[in-house]
């Protein structure tokens, strides 16, 4: 899998102000409640202010990598912009199982903004906003509204 530990800490850091001051500064996991003594957990950014757990950083970093590598397959794939073809298939549930075990919301479109029901294609869409890249997703087939 691919290392996304400088990708993993630019979705936490939009986050910030919503964590709480131990959170803030790498005594609680930035995903869970979870105390983090000295010494235990990973840094996520190079001061060490940011912090995970070990479960949680797992879980985080798959949901992420998954994510990359189905938009990998996607922009180099000549047969998936006609539908996902099987390979695209296997990364995007593989994403999706990653995406339930750490707790997200269902997938939502960006375009239409509805949810992508689970019977629905859907693509990646990575672009780069303001605060850094920002991964989202949209129906793969033409929006119904
Ligand atoms: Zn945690
Ligand atoms: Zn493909
Ligand atoms: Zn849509």
């Amino acid at each position: 899998m691919r290392d996304v530990t400088e990708a993993l800490l630019l979705t936490v850091v939009p986050a910030l102000s919503t964590l709480c001051p131990e959170q803030r500064s790498g005594a609680v996991c930035v995903w869970c409640p979870r105390a983090l003594p000295p010494g235990e957990g990973v840094d996520l950014s190079s001061d060490g202010r940011l912090r995970a757990c070990a479960p949680c950083h797992m879980v985080q970093a798959r949901v992420l990598a998954t994510y990359l590598g189905w938009y990998d397959h996607g922009i180099t794939c000549l047969r998936c912009p006609l539908g996902p073809c099987d390979r695209g298939q296997v990364l995007a549930t593989r994403h999706q199982a990653a995406r339930e075990q750490a707790g997200k919301p269902p997938l939502r479109c960006v375009h239409c903004r509805a949810i992508i029901e689970p019977g629905e294609q859907a693509r990646p869409h990575l672009w780069q906003g303001l605060s850094g890249p920002v991964y989202s997703y949209l129906h793969a087939r033409p929006c119904l509204r």
